[in-house]
């Protein structure tokens, strides 16, 4: 009897070499590698007997090595086969000459027809030590979305830390990666004392490259293991207070704050019901299992006092995050005019018929006058065009807008005019077009605001402003099928809450 380590299975057989013909005792020894090519053949010639126990003992070996197919296929893990590689090499590195030899035997015996790669298991069964990642748990974590062009210099200055991006990045195969940052994508930085711990560069759900201070220098690596951003789902029924609850319930507190601010028109949180019921999906950051950051609410349902209220994010260029009315058109427009061309100011003199204080006569005033000091910026109330600029009569220095639907809004008595600010220009509601004044026929400075339909004067102050739809045809295309996804799941996730509702009134919780 003789016992045979079988490198690539880890498994000990055993067998007895009379019985075996030696043949197979071959394969497991790195000398008689040879002998095993030439005598292959004369085994299938052989007793029947003898050749059924070399066919079985082929078989043990075959086993050995599929037995090992799931180690196998998780390092194959297309994700993954960069990290393992560099792991074998360093592996293989260390072992002796014997058992590389006996590595390659076995490759030409078995796993060249099972196509397996035997280094990696190798490498699997003798195990290695992986350097303790920095906990997950200590300091504080913060998120931030890469904007267009953004370096990690500026992405890093905002949280004040002692670590620059110079030392993040002292290694070359970091900087390769962290040089041009994706637009979009997602940098989660761990801050213990005033040192960066952690730098997750998050390029998918669970795709992410880790940046870990380790024995004081930085070392970086691509895992598809560590890192997850989920979209974690809450309901539950009010009983109590809705703060109480929502903690009862494992809500984070950012998300019950952004739910409060969300449903703030809607739901008056003092007066909350009991049977209230309150369901969301929202971003969860975990890393080594823990939960490291939470991101924003992505919809969210409030039954309150029988009324069904949902919002649903929509994320418009980047830069104005809105909750929106999954089908509700009417809230998708907003008003498209602002009601006063200055911020602040004091109403001087309202609309209609009026003594005039210069001319001493009862006159028609056509608009308003908003009282404020020389220099006091003027807005444009609307987005339209430059339809004039330059001194008019007794409104001295004015500006004129157009607008859609025959809207014409008229700004005089300014001190300058936004400069080159010319005919034809175009403007956005709340630009800047020129200065308050006390030009033409004035008595001090104001300025005089028309508000005229189709060339009629109406009142500033109570006109019914127009409204105009939020999104472009694109982006309420885009909304309605994002909404849809998020209406079904919210719809799901009441059903939860009222089985939550029913548990607690079963058990009195
Ligand atoms: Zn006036």
């Amino acid at each position: 009897m003789e016992r045979y380590n079988l490198p690539s299975g880890g498994i000990e057989v055993v067998m007895n070499e009379a019985e075996a013909g030696g043949a197979i005792a071959a394969t497991a020894s790195p000398t008689m590698s040879s002998e095993w090519q030439h005598r292959l053949p004369k085994a299938q010639k052989i007793k029947p007997f003898r050749y059924m126990a070399i066919r079985s003992v082929v078989f043990v070996g075959i086993f050995a090595i599929v037995g090992n197919i799931p180690v196998h296929s998780k390092i194959t893990d297309p994700e993954q086969v960069d990290g393992v590689e560099h792991l074998v090499l360093d592996e293989l590195q260390d072992d002796t000459e014997e058992q590389l030899a006996i590595n390659k035997i076995n490759e030409q015996a078995y796993t060249q027809e099972l196509a397996l790669p035997v280094a990696s298991a190798i490498e699997t069964y003798a195990g290695h030590a992986v350097e303790p990642l920095p906990s997950a748990r200590d300091g504080e974590w913060e998120l931030h979305q890469i904007v267009r062009g953004e370096t990690l210099d500026d992405i890093l200055k905002p949280l004040k830390v002692s670590t620059t991006a110079e030392e993040l990045m002292a290694d070359e195969a970091i900087k390769e990666e962290l040089t041009r940052l994706k637009t979009g994508k997602k940098i989660l930085v761990q801050v213990n004392g005033k040192k960066i711990e952690q730098l997750i560069y998050a390029t998918g759900k669970r795709k992410a490259y880790i940046v870990s201070l380790q024995n004081d220098k930085y070392i970086g690596k691509w895992d598809s293991e560590l890192f997850e951003e989920q979209h974690n789902r809450i309901a539950f029924t009010i009983r109590n207070p809705y703060h109480y609850e929502a903690t009862k319930a494992g809500l984070p507190k950012p998300i019950s704050r952004q739910l409060v601010k969300i449903f703030k028109n809607q739901v008056n949180f003092r007066s909350i019901q009991i049977g209230d019921q309150v369901s969301t999906i929202f971003e969860d950051y975990h890393y080594q299992s823990e939960r490291i950051y939470t991101g924003k609410v992505l919809a969210a349902e409030f039954n309150h006092r029988k009324n069904i209220y949902q919002r649903v994010r929509f994320v418009r260029n980047k830069d104005r995050t809105m909750y929106l009315e999954p089908d509700g058109d009417l809230a998708l427009k907003e008003v498209a005019f602002a009601r006063y061309p200055l911020k602040g100011g004091r109403l001087s003199s309202g609309f209609g018929f009026r003594h005039h204080p210069i001319l001493r006569k009862r006159r028609m005033h056509s608009g308003i006058d908003l009282a404020a000091p020389r220099g006091t910026p003027i807005y444009a109330t609307g987005d339209g065009r430059v339809r004039f600029v330059g001194r008019k009569g007794a409104y001295g220095k004015t500006i004129e807008l157009s607008h859609s639907g025959g809207i014409m809004t008229r700004y005089g008595h300014m001190s300058k005019y936004k400069p080159k600010l010319g005919r034809g220009a175009k403007v956005k509601r709340g630009d800047v077009i020129g200065y308050v004044g006390s030009t033409g026929r004035s008595s001090g400075n104001h300025v005089h605001y028309e508000f005229r339909i189709h060339g009629k004067a109406v009142n500033p102050k109570t006109v019914s402003l127009p409204t105009k739809g939020i999104l472009t045809a694109k982006e309420m295309k885009s909304f309605k099928r994002l909404a849809k996804n998020m209406r079904y799941q919210l719809i799901k996730l009441r059903d939860t809450a009222a089985i939550d509702r029913n548990v607690r009134r079963q058990f009195g919780g």
